[in-house]
């Protein structure tokens, strides 16, 4: 090993970087992202305003005016939102102020990759606590592990990214009872399930929610998110963002589609989650293939052949999905991403397809 390698801590240097294959095509149901552009009245309002800012500016040091908007849109308190690039930067900062050597972090399996990462690029310990064969959380398996390891940190993706299931509140609210150390519950795909857990904030101190710009509300290029938790947990929170973490085009871009949420972006929402129910019963109908019910804007397909070629077929008939089989309990699943009725039924026909060309073993 170059010396200037030892360097970097051993943990670290075992984890291979988070990252997403280089593949393209037309249709892309890979991200999760919303397969709705924002309408022109979000550019349109947006470049309007920001054409009367001057560019010389730094943007605000705290975005207020942002975080006074976040507050009133999630019925919480401004000095309990931090606004961030993205709600990455957000899990990072989250973690940077909780995590050391000797903490311990619980998550629940399969789930979304950062925390793991992010966890142990910080040199915590992780325990898993996995989902259940129907990739249900296991509330048992979970109060049994905080027992076990009195984790510092519990982070639970709900709905979760990439199984897409919820937990309860009567469950959460075991949970946090039943720990010392804080909840951390990533809601990036909540307005998909139309259900938030952000009313417990009042009731648990020790609760953090974690949202994002990027899904529903259709603005993945603009890296915006934000935490909301208890005012003393967020002063301790903000020690770790740094300065002008948010440019002035995404706090401008967020402010416009809060306003433009309920008339605008809310009808693209309820249509992904309509399309979510066809392709699960289309995909059910064909045969060969197993979808898993899924309160996001996503699931995860079983499926008869191996995931790889699944996917390798579906791209060549331009469409781009995520293979999942390298997650626990996943090796045979890929992950697909509601898109709009004409992808969609571009992708079923596209299984139909596939399915015509297998042999009736594999089924
Ligand atoms: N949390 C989950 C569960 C996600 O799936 C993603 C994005 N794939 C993120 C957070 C990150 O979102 P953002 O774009 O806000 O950083």
């Amino acid at each position: 090993m170059a010396d200037f390698l030892r360097a970097i801590n051993p943990a670290v240097r075992d984890l291979k970087a988070y990252s997403l294959s280089a593949h393209s095509a037309s249709i892309k149901l890979n991200q999760n992202e919303n397969p709705y552009d924002a309408p022109n009245a979000i550019k349109e309002e947006t470049l309007r305003r920001l054409a009367n800012r001057r560019w010389s500016r730094y943007p605000n040091f705290v975005p207020e005016s942002l975080h006074e908007k976040l507050a009133a849109f999630s019925s919480w308190r401004p000095e309990g939102v931090i606004a961030g690039n993205g709600s990455n930067e957000l899990i990072q900062a989250l973690l940077m102020v909780t995590v050391a050597e000797g903490k311990r972090v619980l998550i629940s399996e399969p789930t979304f990759a950062l925390y793991r990462q992010l966890t142990t690029v910080l040199g915590g310990q992780i325990g898993s606590a996995p989902l259940t064969n129907t990739f249900q959380f296991d509330l048992q398996g979970l109060l049994d592990k905080i027992n076990e390891m009195h984790p510092d940190v519990i982070i639970l993706c709900s709905p979760n990214n990439p199984t897409g299931c919820v937990i309860q509140d009567n469950h959460l609210r075991q949970i946090l009872r039943s720990t010392k150390g804080l909840v951390v519950i990533d809601e990036a795909y909540h307005e998909f399930a139309e259900h938030s857990v952000v009313p417990l904030l009042s009731e648990f101190e020790n609760l953090v929610v974690l949202r994002t710009f990027s899904k529903a509300m259709g603005l993945a290029a603009f890296r915006v998110g934000y935490l909301l938790a208890a005012p003393t947990l967020v002063t301790e929170i903000r020690k770790a963002v740094l300065p002008y973490n948010l440019n002035a085009f995404s706090q401008t871009v967020a402010e416009v589609a809060l306003q433009f949420y309920d008339g605008t972006l809310r009808p693209f929402v309820e249509q992904i989650i309509r399309e979510r129910r066809t392709i699960f019963d289309g995909l059910n109908s064909i045969g060969g293939f197993k979808p898993v019910e899924s309160s996001a804007n996503f699931m995860i397909v079983k499926s008869a052949i191996p995931p790889r070629s699944l996917f390798e077929e579906l791209l060549k008939r331009d469409i781009l999905v995520r293979d999942v089989s390298g997650y626990p309990m996943l090796t045979q699943y890929v992950r697909i991403s509601v898109g709009t009725p004409k992808e969609n039924d571009f992708l079923l026909g596209a299984f139909r397809e596939i399915k015509a060309q297998l042999h009736p073993e594999q089924l």
